[in-house]
C-alpha cells in the first residue's frame, strides 16, 4: 500500500534515508553500503578499501547466463572475519597480558561446501586455524583438507569405534585430533581403540555446565542437554582414563553454550564454571594445555546491539575480552600455565560472506482506481461516492468508519437481491478508493490502532522468484530474522507496504517477519513494480547454515552460486560457478527416473495423436517444453533484456 506520510511525492528521501529504513547503516557495518545511485555496494575487504556495486555484479553475472536467484559469495569477506576474529583476541590477549595463545576452529557443520572449508583452511594457515567436526563424514573432510601439522581438528559428535580408530590414526599421521568424550560410554571405546592400535588420541571432554542459555538454541546447555559430561561422569572419566594410563593425553576441556548467544552475562557465566573445571581437572592431574570455549559467537543480525533473538549485547572484541580475561582470572590464582584458547565461531565467521538476490515476479496489490460514475446509481454507491469526495486529513475516522458501514450494506443488499453484481463491484471498488485515500493521509506517527490494521489491510504480496524452505530455511523452521531489502532504488522513497510469498505451494512459503531494531515488523517498505524492470531483493547474511538446511520442498532445488574476488581497480573475478540444480537432477533425488517419464509422456502424446486429440505439431511442442525443461533450473526463467552470453573462465570484468 502507498506509505502514510503526506504529501508523499513532494518530501525529499536520500540513500541514507533508505540505509536507516532497513537499518543497512546497522548490520552492514562493514561490508554493505548504499551509493548514490541508490544500489547497494559490497566492500569485501571491509574498511580495508575496494568496493563492488552490487546492481551491476548482478547484471555481470546474468550475462554470463547465471539466473536468479543467485547465491553470491565473497570470499574476501570470509577471509575478512578470519582476520577480525583473530585481531580481536589478539588485541584482548594484549591488553589483558595473558601468556597464552588464541587457536581457533570451524565448526564444518555451520557450511561444508568444499570452497568454503578449502578457503578457511588456507586464509587460516597463518595462526593454524583448524576445523571442527561433529560427524563421520565431516570428520573425513576436515582431514584430507586440514594439512596443517600444528591446526586442531576438535572431533565431536557420536563416535563409533571407526569414528576414533580414524583419529588415533590421524594421530600418526601427523595430525592434531582431539577426541572429546561427550558421552559417558565413550571413554570406554575410546580405551578399547587406544589398546588395540597401541596408540592414543589427544583427547578433550565436554562439560554439561549448569549455565542456561536463554537463546534460542539454550537447550545445549544445562543438566538435561543432549551431549556434555556431568560432574560424577567428568569424575568417573578421568579415574578411567587414569586406570587405563591414558590420562596423560586428556588436554582440552570443552563447552558449548549453544548456538547465537544474545547476552554476553550467559557467557561469562559459562566462562567461570568452565575455567574452574579447567582448574579442578588439572588439579586430578590431567595435563591439559587446551580450553575450547565452544560456538555461540552471535551475529547482530538486526544490528540494535541488543541481547533479543536478531542480535547480540556484544561486539567480537568483547566477546575475546571477555574470554581472555575470565579464563586468566580463573587459571592464574592456581599458578597454572594459562591454556591455548580455542572457539568454534561457525556463524560469527560464514554469516556475512553470502548474499542471496532473488528477483520479484509480480505484485498481488489490492484494487486500486474510481469506477466512473453512472446514470441512476442505487443511494448505497452514491454513498461511497460521496464519503471518497469528503476524505480529508480532519475526518479520516469517521471517514474509514462510514465506509465500512456502506460496504456492509451493500453486501447485505446484494444478498437479499437489491443491487446488480455490476453496481456491487462498483461499491467494492469504490470501498478500496476509500481506504487507499484514508492511507494516504495518515499522519507518519500517532496513528490510532484501528486505522494501523487498514495499513496492513493494503499491504501487497510480492512474489519471490524464491525457496525459503531451499535458500533460508531458518526463517520458517526456526522464526530466524535475516536483513531483507531492495538492493536498487534506493534513492527512491518506497510507497509500499509488502510481504514476500515464495514459489512453493506451501502456505508458510513467505517471507512476512523483518528486522526492526530490537524487535520485527511484519511488512516490508518496498516500491511498486516498474513495467520491464526487474525489481531485485537482497537476503543477507545468511552464510551460514541455511545452504546445508535447505530442502527440496515442492522440489525446488539449489540456486545457482558463484564465488567471487576482489580484483584491482574496482574489478572483480569470478572464482568459482555452481550450476543450480536442473529439474531432472531434484527428480532424480527423489528416485524418478527423467527419461522414463519423458518415455510414458510421448505414449501417451501418441494415443492423442490417435484419437485425434492433439495434432503432431502440438505434441512436439509439449515434448520440447519437456525436454528443455528437465536440463533447466527449477526456479522461474527472467525475461532479461540482451542475450545471454557464454561464461568464459573467470575473467576480470570491469564494473564502472
Ligand atoms: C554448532 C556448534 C558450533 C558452532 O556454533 P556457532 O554458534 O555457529 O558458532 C560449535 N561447536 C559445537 C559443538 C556445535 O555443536
Amino acid at each position: 500500500m502507498l506509505l502514510s506520510s503526506a504529501p508523499a511525492s513532494t518530501a525529499a528521501w536520500s540513500v541514507a534515508d533508505s540505509s536507516s529504513l532497513y537499518g543497512l547503516e546497522r548490520w552492514g557495518e562493514p561490508y554493505f553500503s548504499v551509493n548514490g545511485r541508490g544500489h547497494v555496494m559490497v566492500q569485501p575487504r571491509g574498511d580495508r578499501g575496494g568496493s563492488l556495486d552490487l546492481v551491476e555484479l548482478v547484471e555481470g553475472l546474468q550475462d554470463r547466463d547465471l539466473g536468479l536467484p543467485l547465491l553470491i559469495r565473497f570470499d574476501d569477506i570470509l577471509e575478512d572475519r578470519l582476520e577480525r576474529l583473530h585481531g580481536a583476541f589478539e588485541r584482548a590477549i594484549a591488553q589483558y597480558g595473558y601468556s597464552g595463545r588464541y587457536q581457533g576452529v570451524f565448526p564444518v557443520k555451520c557450511n561444508q561446501q568444499r570452497h568454503v572449508v578449502e578457503q578457511l583452511v588456507e586464509s587460516g594457515r597463518r595462526w593454524h586455524f583448524g576445523l571442527e567436526a561433529g560427524s563421520k563424514a565431516e570428520l573425513l573432510i576436515a582431514l584430507s583438507l586440514l594439512e596443517d601439522p600444528e591446526a586442531l581438528l576438535i572431533c565431536n559428535g557420536y563416535k563409533d569405534h571407526r569414528y576414533i580408530e580414524t583419529a588415533i590414526l590421524a594421530r600418526q599421521l601427523g595430525r592434531q585430533p582431539v577426541v572429546v568424550i561427550e558421552q559417558a560410554d565413550e571413554v570406554e571405546r575410546i580405551i578399547a581403540a587406544s589398546r588395540q592400535l597401541g596408540a592414543a588420541p589427544l583427547i578433550g571432554v565436554r562439560a554439561k555446565l549448569s549455565t542456561r542459555s536463554t537463546g534460542r538454541w539454550g537447550s545445549s546447555v544445562g543438566e538435561r542437554a543432549k551431549f556434555g559430561l556431568s560432574v560424577p561422569d567428568l569424575l568417573h572419566t578421568v579415574e578411567a582414563l587414569r586406570e587405563a594410563d591414558l590420562l596423560n593425553d586428556l588436554r582440552l576441556l570443552h563447552f558449548h553454550v549453544g548456538s547465537q548467544i544474545n547476552d554476553i552475562a550467559v557467557l561469562k557465566d559459562a566462562l567461570q564454571e568452565a575455567g574452574q573445571l579447567y582448574v579442578q581437572l588439572a588439579g586430578l592431574g590431567a595435563p591439559m594445555g587446551f580450553l575450547d570455549v565452544g560456538g555461540g559467537l552471535g551475529v547482530d543480525y538486526d544490528g540494535s546491539r541488543t541481547a533479543t533473538a536478531a542480535s547480540t549485547n556484544y561486539s567480537l572484541q568483547n566477546y575475546a575480552n571477555d574470554v581472555v580475561a575470565t579464563v586468566r582470572e580463573s587459571c592464574e590464582p592456581h599458578g597454572l600455565p594459562l591454556p591455548t584458547l580455542v572457539s568454534e565461531s561457525g556463524r560469527a565467521i560464514a554469516s556475512h560472506f553470502s548474499v542471496l538476490v532473488f528477483n520479484v515476479l509480480g505484485t498481488g496489490a489490492v484494487v486500486d482506481g474510481i469506477p466512473t460514475a453512472l446514470e441512476g446509481e442505487p443511494l448505497i454507491v452514491r454513498n461511497l461516492r460521496d464519503t471518497l469526495a469528503g476524505i480529508s486529513a480532519e475526518n479520516l475516522q469517521e471517514a474509514w468508519n462510514d465506509a465500512r458501514k456502506f460496504k456492509d450494506d451493500a453486501l447485505s443488499a446484494f444478498r437479499l437481491g437489491y443491487l446488480s453484481l455490476g453496481d456491487r463491484g462498483r461499491a467494492e471498488q469504490l470501498y478500496w478508493a476509500c481506504c487507499w485515500a484514508i492511507a494516504r493521509q495518515l499522519p507518519a506517527t500517532g496513528v490510532p490502532e484501528d486505522l494501523r490494521n487498514l495499513q496492513a489491510a493494503l499491504a501487497s504480496t510480492y512474489y519471490a522468484n524464491l525457496s525459503i524452505f531451499r535458500s533460508a530455511p531458518d526463517t520458517w523452521a526456526i522464526d530466524q530474522l535475516f536483513p531483507v531489502m531492495p538492493i536498487h532504488r534506493l534513492n527512491e522513497r518506497p510507497d509500499q507496504l509488502g510481504s514476500f510469498a515464495d514459489l512453493t505451494c506451501d502456505s508458510d512459503g513467505k517471507l512476512a517477519r523483518f528486522i526492526n531494531a530490537g524487535s520485527e515488523k511484519s511488512l516490508l517498505e518496498l516500491h511498486s513494480l516498474r513495467e520491464g524492470e526487474p525489481y531485485l531483493i537482497g537476503l543477507f547474511l545468511a552464510g551460514a547454515y541455511q545452504e546445508v538446511m535447505g530442502n527440496l520442498h515442492n522440489l525446488f532445488g539449489s540456486t545457482n552460486a558463484v564465488n567471487i574476488r576482489l580484483g584491482t581497480g574496482g574489478h572483480y573475478r569470478v572464482d568459482h560457478v555452481v550450476r543450480g540444480h536442473t529439474n531432472a537432477e531434484v527428480l532424480e533425488a527423489m528416485e524418478h527416473n527423467p527419461e522414463s517419464l519423458l518415455e510414458r509422456l510421448r505414449r501417451a502424446s501418441e494415443a492423442a495423436i490417435d484419437r485425434g486429440q492433439l495434432s503432431i505439431g502440438a505434441a512436439r511442442q509439449l515434448m520440447q517444453h519437456l525436454e528443455t525443461s528437465l536440463q533447466q533450473s527449477t526456479y522461474l526463467e527472467a525475461d532479461l533484456p540482451g542475450g545471454a552470453q557464454e561464461l568464459d573462465a573467470s575473467p576480470e570484468v570491469g564494473v564502472a
